[in-house]
């Protein structure tokens, strides 16, 4: 048996063929896989439960088979998707999970985060980061009419691209000091995460400990996902004809 993680899949009607790779995924893994955990960004935006679009509806219905099928999918939220709600988890079976989550995976014991928060050398983006997980602010920017909310959207990707191109590449990144204070506050060896687009392990040393970081890819230019077992993980590269 084993537990897949993946993140940053940004899935937008634009992108049909990482759409359709997924789904693919999805497919392969059902009834085989042991859990599959999804941290966050698997949307490029969401704007609410209630958004009409088609490419959508398939996800949902994917999602639906794999965990009907007997494999359960948990999701978390990211930075691009915050505005998934209970609605999107009565209609896919999927788990919502909080960031972080600490599970034992096959004895080990693990922190699952999106990543976002690690970042902390990006002030401007701490700053955004917790005017948008306001509930308040959710539910006022959730009463608005779907136009209205994926205008917002658009202008809201471009808003973080401008941005990040005039950041440093350094400070889009986790930030180390981050990383082993939120290792040792929830006492595991392995933290899982994504978000800065930058796949790789680690390997820290915390005192006598050594532990790991694993950083999830995005699904940009192909699919990748971690494949756990209880012997230990590997990478798996999933071809998407774009
Ligand atoms: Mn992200």
């Amino acid at each position: 048996m084993t537990t897949l993680f993946i993140s940053d899949l940004h899935l937008h009607p634009s992108r049909p063929a990482i759409l359709a790779c997924f789904l693919r995924f999805l497919e392969q893994q059902q009834g085989r896989a042991e859990a599959i955990y999804i941290l966050g960004d698997l949307f490029e935006a969401w704007i609410g439960d209630d958004d009409p679009e088609p490419d959508y509806a398939s996800v949902r219905t994917g999602l639906r088979r794999c965990v009907s099928a007997g494999t359960p999918v948990y999701v978390m939220r990211g930075n691009r998707d915050f505005l998934i709600g209970e609605r999107f988890g009565d209609e896919t079976g999927c788990g919502l999970i909080e960031d972080p989550t600490r599970i034992e995976l096959y004895g080990v014991p693990t922190l699952l985060m999106h990543g976002d928060s690690l970042c902390t050398d990006d002030r401007d983006y701490q700053v955004t980061r917790s005017r948008l997980r306001d509930p308040h602010w959710q539910r006022r920017v959730l009463a608005l009419p779907v136009a209205e909310r994926q205008v917002l959207a658009s202008q809201a990707r471009e808003l973080s691209m401008l941005s990040n191109q005039s950041k440093d590449e350094h400070i889009m990144d986790v930030n180390q000091d981050e990383v082993l204070r939120i290792i040792r506050e929830y006492g595991v060896d392995l933290l899982i995460h994504g978000h800065t687009h930058r796949p790789a392990a680690h390997r820290l040393r915390l005192g006598e400990r050594q532990v790991t970081r694993i950083d999830l890819g995005d699904w940009y230019s192909a699919g990748t996902a971690l494949v756990v077992d209880p012997d230990g993980w590997r990478r798996l590269e999933l071809g998407c004809d774009r």
